[in-house]
């Protein structure tokens, strides 16, 4: 499938995970908008939020969110979930950004 973010998970581009579990990995966003920008990626391809039928997922890729900022060391963040090309979404694999310190999104 033509998905970065599958390729990313599937180790294609040799991307830096800042946390990987079963289900999900973190890495760092390419273009950030804040002093630090995360994306948690869940490891099976669903291309937006609109297509996800997994609570149990959900609640993990939100548990992770806490892992990764706890392993960063913060606990003052944003999370945003772009869903759809009008609301911005430009990968369309769902994907949780962190943001946190100097936001600008
Ligand atoms: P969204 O607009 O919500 O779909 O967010 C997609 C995000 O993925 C953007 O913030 C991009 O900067 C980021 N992005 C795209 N390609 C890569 C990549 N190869 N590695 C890391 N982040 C990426
Ligand atoms: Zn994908």
């Amino acid at each position: 499938m033509d998905c970065i973010f599958c390729k990313i998970i599937n180790g294609d581009f040799n991307t830096e995970f800042v946390l990987e579990n079963d289900y999900a990995v973190v890495f760092k966003d390419i273009n950030p908008k804040a002093d630090t920008h995360l994306l948690v990626v869940p490891k099976k391809h669903v291309a937006s939020l609109n297509e996800l039928d997994d609570e149990i997922l959900l609640g993990k890729l939100m548990m992770t969110v806490k892992d990764a900022v706890k392993k960063c060391g913060l606990n003052s963040y944003r999370t945003v979930i772009n869903t759809g090309k009008e609301a911005g979404q430009e990968v369309f694999h769902l994907h949780i950004h962190i943001l946190a310190g100097n936001i600008k999104l």
